[in-house]
């Protein structure tokens, strides 16, 4: 589309404006429609059956690391070769995560020689843009955040690699290693095995390998992303990695199920700790959910009913994106194949400026910074689109008003 004067971009801003918009595109959530699909699974539970395959009483204390058929569907869930290698958790694997590294600082992994909390420093390597939840847990436990550029192919691992091999209080790394929050980006083979096979000075490093969007494409044109697992157990480094993952976005967003993936050791450590704040888990719901996809095969069926739903808002974003942004030099975004969200950039020193329009024509994004260790874009460049909430109608307009502040700001 031709470029507009900085005239006719702020007559169009005030006419939405003037519209009084209330448009939301901040946060990753389901819509209602999706949340719609697992809504059979409320009625496989009842008061007369409510017993596991073994006859266990979903309804009592017990069963810490979960049912056995849960802990089946997650095996394959989380690519581990065992269901000893499982903890089924809550519904939250954030909370997982933060519980892992709450742990850590206050006693220490089996390698560690203090616990996190009682050594001088604890650093992290954070890639970014990231989720913003992840450098949340750091900053609360008052771990140093130390940004690493995110590249199509996963971290830059000749970044990665040079930190962790000279500082050992650099302790852990977060990797969304799957269609990534914000950017789509899924880590290639060789990011893979250099995560893998890397030389730490930290004896007791760890990846954070939140494998949030394992199975969420939203076509058959997929990424391919290898197994870490396996890569750490034939290196010798198989406690080095922790995997996560849940059902938020494959059944109920608030009453899905979580589970950690991790070596036998790092399982006892985790369920050591876990023994110490609950005597089991919701086993009702893990009952429901693996009456509701029966298996993992289940789970991918599943998700092609999602991808009907948001395939066409992502395509939405993309294609307004190249109409008013396209070829004028001002923004790059990614096209991703899976996962919850779209990565904008705009020209440097734009993106609060951005947001801040959009906000006051209406249109809520994201907090600009919110994408970085401590909220800092040190280039505020980077805006994350979450298009799945939204109707396609609301999608459409946000868009369209987003790509007006991206030009005015950029003209500024
Ligand atoms: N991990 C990533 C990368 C996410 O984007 C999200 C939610 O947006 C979560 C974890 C949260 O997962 P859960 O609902 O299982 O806590």
């Amino acid at each position: 589309m031709a470029s507009l004067t900085k005239k006719e971009l702020k007559k169009k801003y005030q006419e939405y404006k003037e519209q009084g918009l209330a448009l939301d595109m901040t946060r990753g959530k389901p819509g209602a429609e999706q949340l719609d699909l697992s809504l059979p699974m409320l009625d496989l539970v009842t008061s007369k059956d409510y017993k596991t395959v073994a006859g266990a009483d979903t309804r009592n204390y017990g069963g810490l690391d979960g049912i056995p058929e849960m802990k089946a569907i997650f095996k394959d869930f989380l690519e581990v070769s065992s269901t000893d290698e499982i903890i089924v958790g809550g519904n939250s694997s954030l909370t997982l995560m933060h519980d892992t590294i709450s742990h850590a600082i206050t006693h220490g992994f089996p390698e560690s020689k203090k616990p996190w909390g009682q050594q001088s420093k604890v650093k992290f390597l954070c890639p970014s843009p990231g989720y913003d939840r992840h450098f949340s847990i750091c900053e609360h436990f008052g771990i140093e955040m130390i940004t690493v550029p995110m590249t199509e192919k996963g971290p830059d691992m000749d970044v990665v690699e040079k930190l962790v091999a000279e500082d050992k209080s650099i302790k852990g790394i977060w990797v969304v290693p799957k269609y990534s929050n914000p950017t789509g980006f899924t880590c290639s083979k060789k990011t893979v095995k250099r995560l893998a096979t890397m030389e730490t000075a930290a004896k007791d490093f760890r990846i954070m390998w939140d494998n949030a969007y394992t199975v969420h494409h939203l076509s058959k044109d997929q990424d391919e992303l290898a197994n870490i697992f396996d890569a750490c157990k034939e290196a010798g480094t198989e406690n080095r990695v922790l995997i996560y993952g849940s059902f938020s976005k494959i059944s109920f967003a608030g009453a899905g199920v979580a589970a950690m993936g991790a070596s036998l050791e790092n399982v006892n450590w985790m369920k050591g700790h876990l023994s110490m704040s609950t005597i089991g888990p919701d086993k009702l719901n893990q009952l429901r959910h693996t009456r509701f996809f029966k298996d993992f095969k289940g789970v991918e069926k599943h998700m092609k009913k999602h991808a009907k739903i948001i395939a066409p808002k992502f395509e939405a974003v993309i294609e307004i994106l190249e109409k008013e942004l396209g070829g004028k030099d001002i923004a790059t975004w990614t096209q991703p194949k899976g996962g919850y969200f779209i990565s904008l950039d705009v020209p440097k020193g734009c993106a609060k400026e951005v947001v801040k329009l959009a906000a006051e024509a209406g249109v809520k994004l994201t907090a600009a910074g919110a994408t970085f260790p401590y909220k800092n874009d040190p280039k505020d460049e980077n805006i994350r689109i979450a298009p799945t909430l939204p109707s396609m109608g609301e999608i459409k307009l946000a868009m369209r008003v987003l790509c007006v502040c991206v030009q005015l700001a950029a003209a500024k």
